[in-house]
This record gives C-alpha cells, structure tokens and sequence, in this order.
C-alpha cells in the first residue's frame, strides 16, 4: 500500500476518535464518509470569511461567495469530465433522479429500463410516475446485462442504471449500456452514488447523458451533490422547482428563465456544501482518482480475501476483485448470528462500523432469498489492517 494512502487517515479527525479503547475502523463509507480537514476548513472559512448569498448581492463578499460557488461548479465539472454549463448543484442522487424524472415528462405509459439490483432512490422516482422494465440477476444478484437489449420497446424513454451498485460492490458495464441505449436513440441516467469516490470519471468516455452523485459519498457536506445532464439535455429539460435565482426577469405576464444550470437551482442553494463538495473533489484530484482507483481495487481483494475465511457466509456480488468498488455484502449463516446483532457487536466489541440491513435495496436482497446482509465498504482512509480487523472479528463472532 503507497505511502500517500497511509499518511491520508490523519486528514480525517473523525478517524482520531477511538471506541471502546480501540481505533476506528470506519468501512461504512458507501452509507456516508467521513470528513475530511479540507472540507470541514472549506465550510468554516466560508462561514467566518464571506458567507454572502449567492447571484444576488452586488457587495464584496457577495461577489467573493459568488465566484466561489462558480468556480465550484468548475471543480465538479473537472471531476466529471463536463463542462460547467453541464453540472446542476442538487442535495444529492435522490434529488437528481427526481429532477430528471419530473423533467423528462414521463407519462404513466412510458417505460424507464433499470436493474433489479438499484437502490431506492434509483427506483421509485421512475416508478412513481411511469412503468419500469427490470433487468433479471444472476443467483449472486449481479444483472444479468445480456439480456439489457430484450427490454427495449417503443415505449421506453430511459435506461436508468448505478455505476456501482451499494450491496454488490459491482460495477456496471456502462459503455456498452450507453451504446445499446444509443443505438435506439435512447437517454442513459446513472446513478453514481457509489461510483464517484471510487473511479476514475469521464461522463464523455462513458457516454451517458445524465450522472448523479452525492457530495457525502465523497468526503462531501451532506445535502450536497450534483447532476451532470449533457448540454443538449439540459437545454431541453423543463425545471422542476420555481423561485428567485432561476430567472432573468419576471414581470406580470410571465419570466424569462435564466440560461444553463442556474435554470434548475431556485431559491438559495446549499452554498457551504457547495463549497464543501468542491474541497473534497480538489482533495480527491490531488490524490489522483487512478490512484483512488487502484488502491479501492488492493482494498477489493483484500475483503474478498477476508469473507473467503469467513466459513458459511454467502457473498452477493462478483467475486473478481477487478469488477467491484471496495465494498462486501455478506449473508451470515441462517440460524446463527443476525446481521445487526454482528453490526453492533463489531463496533461495540471492535470498533469496527459496517452497515447491516437491506441497504435501500429491499428487491435485490428479495430477489436474492436473503433477509440482510453485512456490509463493509472501504475508501481512500482504510487500510489492509482496517479489512484484517474486520475479518478476524468476523470470524470470531461467527466461530
Ligand atoms: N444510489 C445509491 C447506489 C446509493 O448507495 C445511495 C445512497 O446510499 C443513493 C443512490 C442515494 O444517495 P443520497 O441519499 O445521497 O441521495
């Protein structure tokens, strides 16, 4: 493991605390990440320095706030791979799925194209305003992405799928799925919730239209994040919330809505978490997200490793270390210990926070015959030691 990976536990304070006695040994990222020095000095320092209102004031310190919160939006593009006038800040993926949903003007006869393995909020902004079609799964819960090209009909208007799934740790093949998509003259929405923080980004290369993520996945503020709509979508979408901010002129008749992103920020943003989001991306680029990538795939094999000596336990997911985000879903023995029982134990006994449950994804583990899982999800901070410790306490739980 590179040097710059274990000198970077000491950015986050949260890290500092112990349980128990014993280190933390946070893998509950894919719920939400710690913060990290940079982004907790991003937010104190707006609120001590300049903490105007955005696009309104004409004072100094509007004018500083204002070109800040720009040139935050010039950071998420950078991540992304997009140009600024393509990026619309939101509260996060949940927010972003429903704005797409809403601006798409998806009827009740209309069809959107998903996975069975996506998380809710990947699932019921399409299902609430039209019908869905559902990619079947293999008996590991991974989608079974062949059969993608039999779900299209002429009523489909979206195929809506995670870049890494949250339980599965799987990561979806999302060139091919564009160009199916493509070839039909179909829109790609991906959720990134879970792919953002861990790979290496190009929305070009990927070719989707639409990409969502969530600021707290990422060393972010919570209820931050952002949407990614390719230019040509974003002139075309309808927004879907209405207040000051959006609009050039207002006058009795009617408005002149403001051109680009600003067009679907209404009311004041989340300026802190905007800020906030920006110095965990900036973090993250000078990191070096192939390196994030590359450590997230030693941390892979390592959990893989572990949950190999785990005897009894079931893996949903790949079991290629290459195709997977650091992250394990683990179905314990039936009639031993349960998952939150385990949960709580670890982090009580151990100090070691994992997440047990159905994770926002109650289809998946129905369609996978099982009741909960475990899940350890690792990030930029973890170390091998952080997997060994889960691992063998695991281990001795279920001994
Ligand atoms: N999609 C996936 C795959 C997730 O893991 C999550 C959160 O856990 C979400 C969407 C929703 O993200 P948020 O609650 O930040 O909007």
């Amino acid at each position: 493991m590179s040097a710059d990976f274990s000198a970077l536990r000491a950015q986050f304070p949260l890290l500092a605390r112990e349980l128990g006695g014993r280190r933390i040994a946070w893998l509950d990222n894919a719920s939400t990440t710690p913060r990290p020095r940079a982004v907790l000095e991003a937010l104190r320092e707006y609120h001590e320095q300049y903490s105007a209102n955005v696009h309104r004031g004409v004072h100094a310190l509007a004018a500083e706030a204002s070109e800040r919160f720009e040139a935050a939006r010039d950071e998420v593009a950078n991540f992304l791979g997009a140009s600024s006038s393509e990026i619309v800040f939101t509260s996060g993926t949940t927010e972003a799925a429903n704005l797409v949903a809403g601006a798409l003007g998806l009827a009740p006869q209309d069809e959107v194209l998903l996975t069975g393995a996506e998380h809710h909020s990947n699932l019921l902004p399409w299902r609430q305003r039209c019908a869905t079609r559902v990619l079947e799964l293999d008996e590991r819960g991974t989608p079974l992405y062949a059969g993608l090209a039999g779900l299209f009909t002429p009523r489909t208007r979206l195929v809506a799928v995670h870049h890494a799934s949250n339980v599965l740790g799987a990561i979806a093949p999302l060139r091919e799925i564009s160009a199916l998509a493509h070839a039909r003259g179909i829109p790609v929405f991906v959720d990134g919730a879970q792919g953002a923080g861990h790979l290496a980004l190009d929305v070009r290369e990927l070719e989707c239209d639409f990409y969502a993520f969530s600021g707290h996945k990422l060393g972010g503020p919570s209820g931050s994040g952002a949407l990614y709509a390719r230019e040509d979508w974003l002139e075309r979408l309808a927004p879907q919330r209405w207040g000051g901010g959006m609009v050039a002129r207002v006058d009795a008749q009617g408005c002149e809505l403001r051109s680009g992103p600003q067009r679907f920020e209404a009311g004041t943003p989340n300026v802190e978490g905007v800020l906030g989001l920006a110095a965990a991306l900036r973090l993250l680029r000078e990191i070096g997200m192939p390196q994030v990538e590359q450590h997230g795939r030693e941390l892979a094999r390592a959990l893989l490793e572990e949950r190999a000596h785990l005897p009894g336990v079931r893996l949903l997911g790949p079991v290629d270390a290459a195709a997977r985000i650091p992250l394990v879903a683990l179905a314990l023995p039936p009639r031993g210990l349960d998952a939150e029982t385990a949960a709580r134990t670890l982090s009580d006994a151990f100090g070691v926070l994992v997440s047990a449950g159905r994770h926002c994804a109650h289809p998946l583990h129905d369609a996978c015959g099982v009741e909960a899982t475990l899940r350890a999800s690792a990030w930029v901070h973890n170390d091998l030691d952080d997997v060994r410790r889960f691992g063998e306490a695991l281990r001795g739980l279920i001994a």
